[in-house]
């Protein structure tokens, strides 16, 4: 038997399956059709979307499914089999910024800002089940609202998910229902992912005019490990908000909107950093936006190297990313460096934590065939150190919302 957990993807039919009963068996009626949005890993690029960056994600095959049927009047009713099982429910009308509590939030957000982009949405009654581990930084809260985004959109015949031009207007909805309505200050790169991937491609995303670039990922000789360290992780308690903040105040500083254009002002990484530094003077925020530039840079680099098709540079890359996380943006936690150190020592060739960070996941590159052996070593570590057991997940790069 196996000494780690794996967290398995659903089939799409036993997704669908499973929204469907739920919803029949919580609404008295079949739901009028199944929709499912990815989670994501970011391969590199992180806590770069919210300041102009890059970043460069791929879907996992990890969805959230969600089954609906419209209503004519404005009433949102749900329920989540990762809920408490009581329906949740609130009058479209009464949304509004700072005025809406609990899980549902992410959804009926996602219907307002829909509505205040001017389109014509309904009520609806919806029922919700995932496999996108809730709370590990794989993004279960974008794939909710991606779901969510891209079932509104047909049953109100908007036709906005049928190109990427649609799909950046879905984008920016979800964006604004976990912003403004859920009250997290997340960036833009989870919904993007959700939305905006393609099957077998991980998605190269500018955070500053919103441009894609679709990228074959296909990692000869070597897979991908997604470490959920189990650490408690929760970006709404400030530490999110006060990251991005800083990075604000920095670029303000600067004179710049973002920290990626005073990049790109300079002729290169080094100049514009010391620049940057020259400028700045509190210790924390001259670490901060150190993180940020080279990161971008790094996410440069590490894109080159995947169309090089060289792993080893991007393993290299994805190291130096979790060691700017860790001592200039601090935003890791000891299971999170734990997973990473690792899942290095067992043959890793880069590893790095993925998502906001503060608990969450971790990913690893590790040669093909040796994902259990990797994860049995990681089990070992955490357990010689007093930790929870981690659970893990394998995926290849998924498709979009549909
Ligand atoms: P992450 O996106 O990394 O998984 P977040 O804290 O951003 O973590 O989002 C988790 C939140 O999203 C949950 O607390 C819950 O409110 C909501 N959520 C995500 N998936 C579901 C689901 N299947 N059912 C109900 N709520 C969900
Ligand atoms: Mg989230």
């Amino acid at each position: 038997s196996p000494v780690f957990t794996l967290l398995p993807a659903w089939s799409a039919h036993e997704g669908a399956e499973r929204v469907r009963t739920l919803f029949e068996a919580t609404f008295g009626a079949p739901a009028t059709g199944v929709w499912s949005a990815p989670g994501r890993v970011n391969l590199i690029g992180e806590h770069t979307d919210y300041n102009g960056g890059l970043c460069l994600p791929i879907a996992l095959e990890h969805r959230c499914y969600a089954a609906l049927s419209r209503r004519t009047d404005t009433l949102v009713r749900l329920v989540s089999a990762q809920g408490d099982g009581e329906v949740w429910e609130i009058d479209l009308a009464d949304v509004s910024p700072g005025a809406v509590t609990g899980w549902g939030a992410y959804v009926a957000g996602v219907a307002w800002a829909l509505r205040e982009a001017g389109h014509d949405v309904t009520g609806f009654e919806g029922a919700v089940d995932s496999c996108v581990p809730f709370g590990a930084g794989l993004s279960s809260s974008a794939s909710l609202e991606a779901a969510f985004a891209i079932a509104i959109d047909d049953i109100a015949g908007l036709g906005l998910g049928a190109d990427d031009a649609g799909r950046s207007t879905l984008v920016a909805a979800c964006v604004r229902a976990e912003n403004e309505i859920a009250g997290a200050a997340t960036g833009g790169m989870d919904q993007a992912a959700s939305l905006r991937a393609r099957d077998g491609y991980a998605l190269a995303l500018d955070c500053l005019d919103g441009s894609v670039h679709h990228e074959p990922f296909d990692p000869a000789g070597y897979e991908l490990l997604v470490i959920d360290t189990r650490a408690p992780h929760e970006l709404n308690d400030g530490q999110y908000a006060s990251r991005r903040a800083t990075c604000d105040a920095a670029a303000e500083v600067l004179g710049v909107a973002t920290l990626r254009e005073w990049l790109d002002a300079g002729t290169d990484l080094e100049t514009s950093l010391a620049a940057a530094l020259g400028r700045l003077v509190d210790d924390t925020t001259r670490r901060r936006v150190r993180h940020v530039l080279t990161e971008i840079d790094r996410t440069r680099a590490a894109f080159a190297a995947m169309q090089a098709g060289d792993w080893g540079t991007f393993g290299l890359l994805m190291d130096a990313s979790h060691a700017s996380l860790r001592d200039d943006y601090e935003v890791t936690v000891r299971e999170l460096d734990l997973a990473v150190e690792a899942a290095r020592t067992a043959g890793a060739i880069g590893a790095r934590m993925t998502g906001g960070g503060f608990g969450g996941s971790a990913i690893a590159l590790v040669p093909a065939g040796t994902s259990a052996a990797v994860a049995t070593a990681v089990v070992g570590a955490f357990v010689a150190a007093g930790l929870r057991e981690p659970a893990f997940l394998t995926s290849r790069a998924a498709g979009p919302a549909a």
